[in-house]
C-alpha cells in the first residue's frame, strides 16, 4: 500500500538535487509546505511541474530542512525497510564476524537513512538519533530490527549536538528486549568492555578499527605512545603485535581505568606498561617523546564552522611537537575526526607541521572510514575520518 502523505514543492530547477541523489534538500530549494505540515513528518516531494521526486522528512526551521528517505515513487517505509536489510546483509558480507562482533551496522546518509546509526556490540544494538524524523521513525525501525531474531536487546543512545539545533533533548535508555550496560566485545578477536551508557559516543570508538589493526601489524619491538588512548584499544593491538611497552595516555581518568580493565581482558600486563592521566598538549611540550611509534587520535578539535582556525592550530601543535622530538626511523599515525576539517586541510596542516618540526618525512598510507561505514557518493559530506600514517626518515 502506498503510504499517503503531504506534498512538499520544490522550487523550479531544484529537482536537479534528485538526479543527483544528494539526500539533503536545503530550505532556500523549497516553495511550499502543505497547510497542515508538521515537523518531522515524511512528505512527498514534487518538482515545480508536479512530478513525484521522491520522499523524505523535514523540519521547517532548518536550513537544512529536508532529508530523503526514497528517490522516486517508492514508497518511503519499504526504501527505510530495505535499506535497514541492505545494511545488515552489507556488513555480514564484508565482516568476519567470528572474529568481530562489534560495528557499524547503520551509517546514517551513507545507508541512506539520514540521522540514524546503529552500532552492534555483540547481542546488542545501540541506536543514535540525531533528527525529529528519525525520533519520530524511531518505534516501527526498532520493531523492525527486533523481529530479526538477532539481538537480544537494543539501547538507545542520542546524545549528539545535533539534536540540540533541532530543540530535541537527550535520549539514554532500553528501546526494546534485556537491559545491559556492561558488555564485552570481540574485535578482530581481541576483547573490550563496552559500558554504551557511560562511554564515549556509543560505548566504542568502532570507526578505529582498521586503523587498530594497522597499529598491531606495525608494533613488532617498537616502544609505543598511545597519547588520546580513550579505552585502550590502539595499546592492545601494539602489545599483541610485538611492541615492547605501550604507554596510554589520556585525559580521563574513567577511560584510563577501563584501559586497565581491558589489558587484563586480554591478558596483559598493567604494571610493566604505562597510563598516564595527563593533558596532552602539555604532555606532548614536556616529554622527549622518544617512542618508536605515536598514535594521535585526538577527540574532534572542531566542532562548528567558526571553529577551523583555532582547531587547525590545536592540530598543527600536536604534530609539529611529535614530529620535531620523534626519533628517526619512527612512525606516527596521526587522525582527524573533525567534520570541518577536510582531506586536504588535514594534508595542509600537517605539512605544516612537518615544515615546523624540519624534519624529512614520507607518508606511508592515508585512510578513511572502515568497511562498516560507508559514505554515499553522493553525499560527500559523510566524510569526517582521515588518517595519515608518516614515517620520520630523517
Ligand atoms: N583512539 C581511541 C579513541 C580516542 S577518543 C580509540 O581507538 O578508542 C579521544 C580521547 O581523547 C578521549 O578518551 C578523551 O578523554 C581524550 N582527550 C580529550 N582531550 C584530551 C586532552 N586534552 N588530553 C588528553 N586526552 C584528551
Amino acid at each position: 500500500m502506498f503510504y499517503q502523505t503531504e506534498k512538499i514543492v520544490l522550487k523550479k530547477g531544484k529537482e536537479t538535487f534528485f538526479r543527483g541523489r544528494h539526500p539533503w534538500i536545503f530550505s532556500g530549494a523549497i516553495a511550499s509546505y502543505p497547510a497542515s505540515f508538521k515537523d518531522g513528518a515524511i512528505c512527498s516531494i514534487h518538482s515545480h511541474s508536479g512530478e513525484l521526486l521522491g520522499h523524505g522528512y523535514f523540519r521547517k526551521s532548518n536550513s537544512l530542512a529536508g532529508r530523503i528517505l526514497s528517490f522516486g515513487e517508492e514508497d518511503p517505509w519499504s526504501a527505510v525497510y530495505r535499506h535497514l536489510d541492505q545494511a545488515i546483509h552489507m556488513r555480514d558480507s564484508l565482516i568476519d564476524l567470528n572474529a568481530t562482533n562489534a560495528y557499524r551496522v547503520v551509517n546514517g546518509e551513507g545507508d541512506h537513512i539520514p540521522g540514524l546509526i546503529v552500532d552492534q556490540y555483540g547481542e546488542y544494538l545501540v541506536l543514535q538519533s540525531s533528527t525529529l524524523g528519525i525520533d519520530l521513525m524511531k518505534e516501527n525501525i526498532v520493531s523492525h530490527l527486533a523481529k530479526k531474531g538477532r539481538w537480544k536487546g537494543i539501547f538507545e543512545k542520542s546524545t549528539s549536538t545535533s539534536r540540540e539545533q533541532e530543540g530535541l533533548t537527550q535520549n539514554i535508555g532500553l528501546l526494546w528486549g534485556e537491559n545491559k550496560e556492561e558488555l564485552t566485545i570481540r574485535e578482530n578477536n581481541l576483547h573490550f568492555l563496552i559500558n554504551w551508557k557511560k562511554g564515549q559516543k556509543t560505548g566504542f570508538f568502532l570507526d578505529q578499527r582498521e586503523m587498530r589493526s594497522l597499529i598491531g601489524t606495525l608494533s613488532k619491538n617498537r616502544k609505543v605512545l598511545n597519547c588520546f588512548s580513550y579505552t585502550g584499544g590502539f595499546s592492545i593491538y601494539a602489545l599483541k603485535g610485538g611492541a615492547t611497552r605501550v604507554d596510554s595516555l589520556d585525559c580521563s581518568a574513567a577511560a584510563l581505568d577501563e584501559a586497565r580493565k581491558n589489558f587484563s581482558l586480554n591478558q596483559l600486563n598493567v604494571e610493566e606498561n604505562l597510563f598516564i592521566e595527563k593533558d596532552a598538549f602539555d604532555f606532548l611540550r614536556k616529554d622527549p617523546l622518544q617512542y618508536d611509534l605515536i598514535i594521535l587520535d585526538p577527540p574532534a578539535f572542531i566542532k562548528r564552522k567558526n571553529d577551523v582556525s583555532q582547531g587547525v592550530k590545536g592540530y598543527r601543535e600536536i604534530n609539529a611537537q611529535v614530529l620535531s622530538k620523534m626519533p628517526k626511523g619512527s612512525i606516527l599515525l596521526t587522525c582527524s575526526c573533525s567534520y570541518y576539517m577536510d582531506e586536504a586541510l588535514f594534508r595542509t596542516t600537517l605539512f605544516q607541521a612537518g615544515q615546523n618540526a624540519g624534519r624529512d618525512l614520507q607518508i606511508l598510507k592515508e585512510s578513511f572510514h572502515p568497511l562498516d561505514h560507508p559514505i554515499s557518493l553522493f553525499h560527500p559530506e559523510g566524510r569526517y575520518l582521515k588518517s595519515l600514517l608518516i614515517y620520520v626518515s630523517n
